[in-house]
């Protein structure tokens, strides 16, 4: 839904900053709430996780439980890694918020890697469950597809590498 405001008259006292300038006002805090997309990145990553952890505990094939199978448990140990990494790099950049800290790029570094970080482990919990993954079953293949927007909104992935490669060059002056 859209929602347009069209000469719409306001007192004075409600106007945020400059009449016009409603983006830079918006800029001003815009950047925190990426934080909020990796958060829910690493929690709904965590949630697969648990999910190719128990099958890959539970599911036997070829006289096995499918865990014995280097192919499959070296996949969890990846996700597994990659799950925390993401955590960790959204808690050192929320702290720099909390602290009051120039935090732009940092955020955008949590962003861009907890949401490709959960397309890959999705991606991966569907592989663990082989045909069941795609099954009513269980949510996997809806948390597959949920993944997908957390690279597009908030700023897609090139715009927080643009965002971070900016911050980077900027400070050297180029
Ligand atoms: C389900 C959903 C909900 C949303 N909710 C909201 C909301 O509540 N509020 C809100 O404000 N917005 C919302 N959005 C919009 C979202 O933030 C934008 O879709 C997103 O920022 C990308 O903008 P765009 O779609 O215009 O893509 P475009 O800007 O057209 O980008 C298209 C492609 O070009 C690339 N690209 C564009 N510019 C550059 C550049 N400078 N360098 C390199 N590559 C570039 C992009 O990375 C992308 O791959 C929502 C989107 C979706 C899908």
């Amino acid at each position: 839904m859209i929602l347009e405001f069209d000469d719409c008259r306001l007192p004075q006292a409600q106007v945020l900053g400059e009449v016009d300038g409603g983006f830079e006002v918006m800029n001003t805090w815009l950047y925190a709430t990426r934080i909020t997309v990796a958060t829910m990145s690493v929690g709904r990553a965590r949630r697969v996780f648990d999910y190719a952890l128990n099958y890959a505990a539970e599911r036997e094939q070829f006289g096995q439980k499918i865990g014995k199978f280097q192919g499959v448990s070296f996949q969890l140990a990846d996700m597994i890694t990659e799950i925390d990494a993401a955590d960790l790099l959204t808690l050192a950049a929320a702290n720099r918020l909390d602290l009051a800290m120039p935090a732009n790029r940092e955020i955008a570094s949590a962003k861009l890697y907890a949401s490709e970080m959960l397309s890959r482990v999705t991606d991966a919990a569907i592989q663990i469950h082989g045909g069941m993954g795609l099954m009513d079953d269980y949510p996997l293949e809806r948390f597959w597809r949920d993944a997908r927007v957390e690279r597009i909104w908030d700023g897609t992935s090139e715009i927080q590498r643009h965002i971070i490669s900016r911050d980077l060059l900027r400070a050297l002056g180029a």
